[in-house]
């Protein structure tokens, strides 16, 4: 499997594809068209999606992905997969398909998504049409362009000293920790929302908010905006309702942690780290 694709984002299509393969990222509900069969999972890779016989809904250009046409298509709920694939749910996709791949699996699921619930104007109500050389919805009424709807949220790793802040969210099905995140708010900068979360979720305050990195959350359409921050003050209490238990955790004694690929993993990946380093030098 290919380890380092480059996708390159696009909107036109091409005028001609001389006959070329592309990867189909065909969408059915939540879940991703792949292969049954093969040990990486993936996508089909073919000249036209007809060649499924499959009807489709509608189908956006996405862009190149290591020299090689993307597209995306919805297929109608209900219908069933062709012999040999099947329809995988995104999340259970995530840590099986090349990192790249699934980067293009999250675009196209929200790029069908905004399409489907973006069929009216909102200002008007008249019926849009796809705009032909941007990634948006146009009211030929009022004009108005609707973008793909995309929802910044922070994510923030809590040190006081040698420990972290770890939560137990209500969502979660399994009893694991994460650190705590939330959705930021209109007007709000992305550090006034992580001092407000983590008040709002643990009663405490923080302080020394650094940036340490993002990752677009394709459930829906989050992007998640990573930070480190050191405890200033206060106690933790648990007064949101959102998660059952907010704890203090030494590197050497963690609970169950979210998969490898999640930015919340790096985080804590990056914290135990710095552990082993620090007591390493000593
Ligand atoms: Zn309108």
């Amino acid at each position: 499997m290919m380890e380092n694709v480059e996708f390159v984002s696009l909107v036109v299509p091409p005028k001609e594809r001389l006959g070329g393969r592309a990867w189909w990222f065909a969408i059915q509900d939540d879940k991703l068209l792949v292969h049954q069969d093969l040990a990486a999972t993936t996508v089909p890779l073919l000249s036209d999606f007809g060649e499924l016989a499959l009807p489709i809904l509608r189908q956006h250009y996405l862009g190149l992905l290591g020299g090689c046409h993307c597209f995306t298509v919805e297929i109608p709920k209900g219908l069933n997969p062709p012999t040999g694939m099947r329809f995988e749910g995104l999340r259970q996709v995530y840590g099986q398909m090349n990192e790249t791949f699934f980067a293009v699996a999250g675009r196209a699921l929200q790029i069908v998504d905004w399409d489907r619930t973006h069929q009216f104007c909102g200002r008007c109500g008249s019926r849009t049409r796809t705009h032909p050389t941007e990634r948006a919805k146009e009211c030929p009424q009022c004009g108005l362009l609707h973008f793909p709807r995309l929802a910044p949220a922070i994510i923030v790793l809590i040190q006081r000293g040698r420990e972290v802040l770890l939560a137990r969210s209500r969502r979660f099905e399994t009893p694991m920790y994460s650190t705590l995140a939330g959705f930021v708010e209109p007007g709000e900068t992305l550090e006034e929302a992580v001092i407000r979360e983590v008040k709002e979720e643990s009663g405490i305050t923080v302080k020394e908010i650094r940036y340490f990195g993002s990752q677009p959350w394709p459930f829906p359409h989050s992007l998640m905006v990573g930070f480190t921050a050191n405890y200033a003050s206060g106690e933790i209490t648990l007064s949101d309702g959102e998660n059952v238990d907010v704890r203090w955790f030494t590197a050497d004694n963690l609970p169950r942690l979210p998969g490898k690929l999640s930015i919340a993993r790096k985080l804590i990946d990056w914290f135990v780290q710095k552990q082993t380093e620090s007591s390493s030098s000593k």
